[in-house]
């Protein structure tokens, strides 16, 4: 049953390519649901393989044209993407509580957060700028110039439908490429609004398209966005399983990579910290989005002296502030998962680590809204052996274990093969900068439980990525740098 009654004003149910609204070759559809209540918000097209050359193809033609545009131009054309974006605040917002399940007020906040990055893009695009090296011979000088990529494969989750869009695409604009996205099977729609509002912006038909498929064809999808030869790179957000397939791919035709991947995030508290305000954060960093975060944090690790007052705060505080619930309903803090093998997956993590002899808090169970609907969860007692301490939980679930020293605290929280966020809660100067120093992850938190924003360089290290989105390094990414030499002077 599909509901298009709903009157989203911002719907829209075909692919995006060369500038028009297009079906698949194959005329099949899959369609998308609401976590919340398990209905049919709408059909999008399930384009194959010969779908997503067609796009890259349109994609490489824009390409010629709107690498050869100003700066300026670029970055007149994101600031009123930007501006339309703001403007449809609310459409946008009820699209993404449709298909992903999150709070409408946590839909929002995706919405300012995913257009900062573009506001921020449209500055930038204005300072990419090249180098006159000193030359090491009398008669003969050196500069650098800055070129865009070329076409850019862009991949991305269903955490941040919209968000991770504006992130990548802001800055690839800038640099002066152009793209196809494939968004995730289960949160095509934001997309889709993005591109329409893009549409609305002026920015010239090809530079942006959307390619829409289902789960079952993303695998052949997302070879030819790797392989196809006018693409130049790949940028993805998602899990660390599938990025590694997609970067295996880029190998072949040695392709640029972006990798935004999973994350396994400690929240370490020191005996120094202000507990209260460590509570507040921690709040933040674990059940935004309902715990499905790559910078969520993952492992709560809390110095004995501190560490029973942490719990009993902690225990508190997800009693009294998480409110389980469909995200349009004013007051709900946490919506759905996204889909029945999150939930399941989130489900199996707890029963598995409480058989081992972990104890839940609060929660720890479905509750009784529907498949998608898990409580919130503290688990104490968790051990290292168990399947929960290693993995990314991705769900409201907070794992937490107890240290003694700064050196063992260390030692457990880089003994991960992800190295994406930390976030570490003291009030010694010393310590801050030491934890600063020897954290193996890209992005380090002093007494803060969210950090990412268009301003600094958002990424991580070892198995959780590579490159970095946000800040200047951000368009970096999609130029290219050019060393001419002019002798004979
Ligand atoms: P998650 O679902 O946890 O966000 P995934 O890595 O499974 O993480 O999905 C992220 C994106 O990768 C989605 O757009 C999904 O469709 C896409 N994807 C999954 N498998 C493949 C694949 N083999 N090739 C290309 N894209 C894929």
């Amino acid at each position: 049953q599909v509901h298009e009654s709903r009157n989203m004003q911002l719907l829209r149910n075909q692919a995006y390519i060369n500038g028009q609204w297009m079906s698949a070759n194959s005329n099949c559809v899959f369609p998308v649901l609401n976590p919340a209540d398990d209905s049919v918000i709408t059909e999008v097209p399930d384009m194959d393989a010969c779908d997503a050359k067609k796009a890259i193809e349109t994609a490489s033609n824009a390409f010629e044209t709107w690498k050869n545009t100003t700066q300026k131009e670029r970055s007149y054309v994101i600031r009123k993407w930007y501006d339309i974006c703001q403007k449809n605040t609310d459409y946008l917002a009820e699209i993404i509580t449709a298909e992903s399940g999150k709070p409408l007020s946590e839909a929002k906040g995706e919405i300012a957060y995913g257009n900062s990055f573009l506001e921020w893009f449209a500055d930038t695009a204005r300072h990419i700028n090249g180098e006159v090296l000193t030359s090491p011979w009398p008669n003969k000088q050196i500069m650098v110039t800055r070129h865009p990529v070329g076409v850019v494969s862009v991949i991305t989750p269903w955490n941040f439908p919209f968000a991770m869009i504006t992130r990548k695409v802001g800055a690839l604009m800038a640099a002066g490429c152009t793209c196809v996205i494939k968004p995730s099977e289960d949160t095509p729609l934001a997309a889709l609004a993005a591109a329409e509002l893009a549409e609305q912006a002026g920015v010239p038909k090809g530079v942006i398209n959307v390619v829409t498929t289902s789960r079952k064809n993303a695998p052949n999808v997302g070879k030819i966005m790797c392989e196809h030869p006018d693409i130049r790179c790949i940028s993805f957000t998602g899990s660390t399983h599938v990025g590694k397939i997609l970067y295996g791919m880029a190998a072949k035709g040695v392709k640029r990579v972006a990798l935004e991947l999973g994350g396994n995030a400690p929240f370490i508290v020191f005996s120094s910290a202000d507990i209260e305000n460590a509570l507040n954060q921690a709040m933040l960093a674990k059940f935004r989005n309902n715990g499905q975060a790559c910078v969520g944090a993952n492992r709560f690790l809390i110095h004995e002296d501190v560490y029973d007052k942490f719990v009993e705060g902690f225990k508190a505080y997800i009693g009294k502030k998480c409110i389980l619930g469909p995200g349009t309903k004013e007051g709900v803090t946490c919506g759905p998962l996204i889909n029945d093998m999150q939930a399941q997956k989130v489900s199996g993590l707890v029963d598995d680590a409480v058989k081992q002899g972990a104890k839940p808090l609060i929660g720890g169970k479905f509750s009784n809204l529907g498949s998608k609907f898990y409580e919130s969860t503290l688990l104490v007692d968790v051990k290292p052996n168990m399947t929960i301490y290693g993995e990314e939980i991705f769900g409201p679930v907070a794992v937490c274990l107890k240290f003694k020293t700064e050196e063992e605290v260390v030692k457990i929280a880089n003994s991960t093969n992800s190295g994406l966020a930390a976030y570490v809660f003291t009030r010694e100067l010393g310590q801050a900068f030491r934890m600063s120093r020897q954290l193996e992850f890209g992005m380090v938190a002093i007494n803060d439980g969210i950090l990412s924003a268009a301003e600094p360089p958002f990424g991580g290290i070892k198995e959780s990525g590579i490159g970095r989105e946000g800040s200047k390094h951000g368009i970096e990414e999609y130029t290219d740098i050019k060393y001419t030499l002019f002798s004979g002077l």
